[in-house]
């Protein structure tokens, strides 16, 4: 994990530890063995019960277990609830009992037992704190320099805590919600919630942001509560992601689909340091890297568009993309990221099929019409030319000169020719037996 969202876990642990002693409660905070530091919590306080929230990541999932048995040996309770997710585990299986690889089926399942999602249960008004609770050790919250991650680089667009997350729900449910399918793929428009970080480190309930939505949709008109359902999509794609870590452990180190394993990825240092640093020479891609760079965060749009460059354009393997972003997102979730690193490359869960490659030309002119989110990530193109913008190197010299921006000096020439890049990835892609 990076120091976006290390930062962003810090931050969220104070300020939940401040809500719970607003409310009369407390957090102990402990730093070492787990096992036993909880061993000893348990001997300091006499608890005789263990509730956590399950994670559903393999390393946590094994962290669990290893707790649960240590303790129950000891004849202590544990036990494990859903908080993370609406549905979990083995809640929507196919009829053969099986997990889903293709989301509109599990989407159509999910749909059906929506019902029973339950409502977010309400504050905790009184807390029974043990006696000895003020003499227990409480160690501080590591700051990230402690631990050589370094955050003060980046602008974020999120504060950590409930009530920031809560204030995000509303602008968005007011603002954007109903026109949701409309906005949410143009960069420069403030179109999606930005809960993502909020979700990831538990400041709201997602049974919270489901039930506030569906009811923002009684106030709406019907073609306004269809957007909302489009956002409803995305809280079902996020579970979607989550089952299939959960049953397919291994796409953390593997391509989900056999067929691609045998792709000739290719070793290009160079051309993955360019794409990190956003210096590719396509515009949207350089732009889409340096927000990541500059807030710690990429609209949904753009993450497709520079997974699919790295993955299709350059043929480098989505791994290397899945830890650069693992490490500069405010919201990196391992579920997530890996299949939308998955789905980019085509290599995963009902990915995109791997002969249809993003041209980012037509995107950028599509999704960033005037250009505004280019304009605002590189300056360098800041006087080019609308009708130049999205394809710099087209311009003719005096026109780069007019511009104060002379292609190959100021901006970079495109690091890859888009047709020759395509026909390359097609032919790996077929070679590898898809
Ligand atoms: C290559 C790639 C990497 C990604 N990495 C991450 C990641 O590390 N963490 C992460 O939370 N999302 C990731 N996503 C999904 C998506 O880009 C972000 O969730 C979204 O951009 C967050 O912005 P938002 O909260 O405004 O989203 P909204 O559009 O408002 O969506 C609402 C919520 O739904 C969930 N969501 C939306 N889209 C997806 C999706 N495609 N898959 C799973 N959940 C989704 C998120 O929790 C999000 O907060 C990735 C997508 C791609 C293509």
């Amino acid at each position: 994990m990076g120091a976006p969202i290390t930062h962003f876990f810090f931050e969220s642990v104070k300020a939940l530890a401040g809500n719970l002693s607003y409310l009369g409660g407390g957090l102990v905070l402990r730093r070492g063995d787990f096992l036993t530091e909880i061993e000893r919590l348990i001997q300091e306080t006499g608890a005789r019960a263990l509730y956590f929230n399950k994670d559903y990541e393999p390393d946590a999932r094994a962290r669990d277990a290893r707790i649960a048995a240590f303790l129950e040996a000891k004849g202590i309770m544990v036990q494990g609830f859903k908080d993370q997710v609406l549905f979990e585990e083995n809640e929507i299986l196919t009829q053969a009992g099986s997990p889903y690889t293709v989301f509109t089926p599990y989407s159509r399942a999910w749909l059906a037992r929506s019902i029973e999602i339950p409502l977010p249960t309400s504050y905790p008004t009184s807390f029974r704190l043990p006696e000895n609770f003020s003499a227990l050790e409480n160690v501080f919250i590591p700051t990230t320099a402690e631990l050589k991650l370094y955050h003060s680089r980046y602008d974020f667009l999120v504060t950590a805590g409930e009530r920031s997350a809560h204030d995000a729900l509303q602008m968005f449910l007011k603002e954007a919600a109903g026109a949701y399918q409309d906005q949410r793929n143009f960069p420069s428009i403030k179109g999606t919630s930005m809960l993502s970080a909020f979700l990831r480190a538990g400041n709201i309930s997602i049974r919270e942001v489901y039930h506030q939505a569906v009811k923002a949709k009684n106030s709406l008109t019907p073609e306004q509560a269809k957007q909302v359902d489009v956002f409803i999509s995305e809280l079902i794609w996020r579970d979607f992601y989550f089952q299939v870590l959960y049953h397919f452990p291994f796409v953390i180190n593997q391509d989900f689909k056999t067929s691609s394993r045998e792709i000739a990825w290719r070793n290009a240092p160079e051309e993955l340091l360019a794409w990190k640093e956003g210096r590719t020479g396509y515009p949207i891609v350089d732009a889409a890297m340096r927000q990541l760079l500059k807030h710690g965060w990429m609209h949904n749009r753009l993450r497709m568009i520079t997974a699919m460059f790295l993955t299709k354009h350059l043929l480098i393997h989505w791994k290397e993309g899945e830890r650069f972003f693992a490490h500069h997102l405010i919201d990196f979730d391992l579920a997530a990221n890996n299949g939308g690193w998955q789905w980019s490359a085509s290599t995963g869960t009902d990915a995109q099929p791997y002969f249809r490659i993003f041209n980012p030309f037509e995107q950028s002119r599509q999704f960033d019409p005037k250009g505004d989110f280019i304009r605002k990530f590189i300056p360098e193109l800041a006087n080019v030319p609308l009708r130049f913008l999205h394809k710099p190197w087209e311009m003719p010299t005096e026109v780069q000169i007019a511009s104060a921006c002379l292609i190959g000096k100021d901006y970079p020439a495109p690091i890859v020719e888009h047709r020759y890049a395509r026909e390359r990835a097609l032919a790996a892609f077929g070679a590898s037996g898809k």
